[in-house]
């Protein structure tokens, strides 16, 4: 028999719809296509929806960590911890400042980070915490906030998973348990902006330095020099151009507003998953714990029994069957240049290695279909069945 060859389904992709496209067009036929309107309305946005004071949203997730940063005033030598089960920019960040990533090991169930190891971590050179909010499942914050408050650290929550979960009746991206949240409007995450990011914060010193950094470090007011006319403006930090673009942010603000129906979109389709998976010999799923709203932005399941020394061969034929499966992710410190330039080596942090070697992330979006779920689910059945 011919097997015909089927289209993948990534793990994830965005939800463009038609009014979105005009929104963008609207922009491009105006006047300010950059540092226009749009830019504020949507920082307003992101405001009322999280209920944060002030957003400052910039060129990428990425852009957002590293002013974030550069905000809490990080130095050569100190020492940032967070989790090695996330995207490598979480630690690069760090990196970018001269300070040091150290990695706390995770909490089995939800993959964040466990707030005991990140107590064992503390140095006297610990400056923060970068929590990230893995899959959307918001991290152990008042755990990780009562642990700040007392060394004195700051924490800047990394919840580019994130948009559109509530942790104990409020939204990520308040800075309810923290000093600064980011979030990515990449293409994969909750909304989208193509590339985008932002940082939330309830801090007006933060806000200022944070607007200065997103902006080459110039600022027209607050002068330390004094005003020497109208064009006057002064170069305060080496700051950097992070700026996003009015194409983008009004495509944001657009996007934010469906941000309900996109996660419920997600939330249905993981509970179809938790349904007709819970209980299968060969896989752990995703939890929620109590007083949690994960935003789901992926489902990550983790191998077990006989099947925990299979991931790749599983991976290869989910793959082969059409699904584009992905895994989520390799410790950030497994990487050649924390190994080979940084010194890591492998054994640091036991759950999350164990995690690593049996993780597969099914596809979950909110414009996947009623059928295309259907798909994955037979598709996955049958692998378990056949392997
Ligand atoms: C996507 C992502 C980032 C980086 O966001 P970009 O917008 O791609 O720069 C940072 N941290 C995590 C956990 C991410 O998933």
């Amino acid at each position: 028999m011919k097997t015909r060859k089927m289209k993948q389904i990534p793990y994830s992709h965005q939800c463009i719809e038609a009014d979105d496209i005009q929104a963008v067009i609207k922009v491009l036929k105006s006047d300010r296509i950059t540092q226009g309107p749009n830019i504020n309305e949507f920082e307003a946005a992101l405001c009322k929806y999280t209920g944060a004071k002030y957003s400052v949203v910039v060129s990428s997730g990425t852009a957002a960590l590293h002013i974030a940063c550069l905000a809490a005033g990080l130095k050569p030598q100190d020492e940032v911890i967070t989790s090695p089960i996330t995207f490598a920019a979480s630690a690069n960040c760090v990196l970018y400042c001269k300070a040091m990533p150290v990695f706390a090991d995770i909490q089995p169930d939800t993959v964040n980070i466990d707030p005991q190891d990140t107590q064992n971590k503390l140095t006297k050179r610990t400056r923060a915490i970068i929590p990230v909010h893995f899959a959307g499942h918001p991290c152990d914050m008042y755990e990780l906030s009562r642990i700040a408050k007392s060394n004195n650290l700051t924490i800047i929550e990394d919840a580019a998973h994130a948009l559109g979960a509530d942790y104990k009746n409020s939204k990520i991206g308040s800075c309810r348990y923290s000093d600064m949240t980011i979030f990515s409007f990449h293409p994969v995450k909750s909304i989208t902006t193509g590339e985008g990011g932002v940082v939330m914060t309830n801090n007006k010193k933060l806000y200022d330095r944070l607007i200065k950094f997103r902006t080459h470090g110039i600022t027209k007011h607050g002068f330390i020099y004094g005003c020497q006319g109208n064009w006057y403006y002064e170069m305060q930090e080496l700051g950097f151009n992070y700026r996003i673009t009015d194409i983008q942010a009004v495509l944001g603000k657009s996007q934010l507003s469906k941000l309900e129906r996109f996660i419920l979109a997600r939330r249905k389709i993981a509970a179809i998953y938790d349904n007709v998976f819970k209980g299968h010999p060969g896989f752990d799923l995703p939890v929620e714990r109590g007083g949690i709203r994960s935003a789901y932005h992926i489902y990550s399941i983790q191998l077990k029994g006989k099947f925990s020394g299979k991931r790749k061969e599983i991976f290869d034929r989910l793959r082969n069957r059409g699904l584009g499966v992905q895994v989520h992710y390799m410790p950030v410190y497994m990487h050649p240049y924390y190994r080979q330039n940084l010194g890591f080596k492998a054994g640091i942090c036991p759950v999350a290695e164990s995690y690593y070697s049996r993780a597969i992330s099914l596809p979950l979006y909110p414009s996947l279909t009623n059928t295309q779920v259907q798909a994955i689910v037979r598709v996955v059945k049958e692998v378990f069945n056949g392997a």
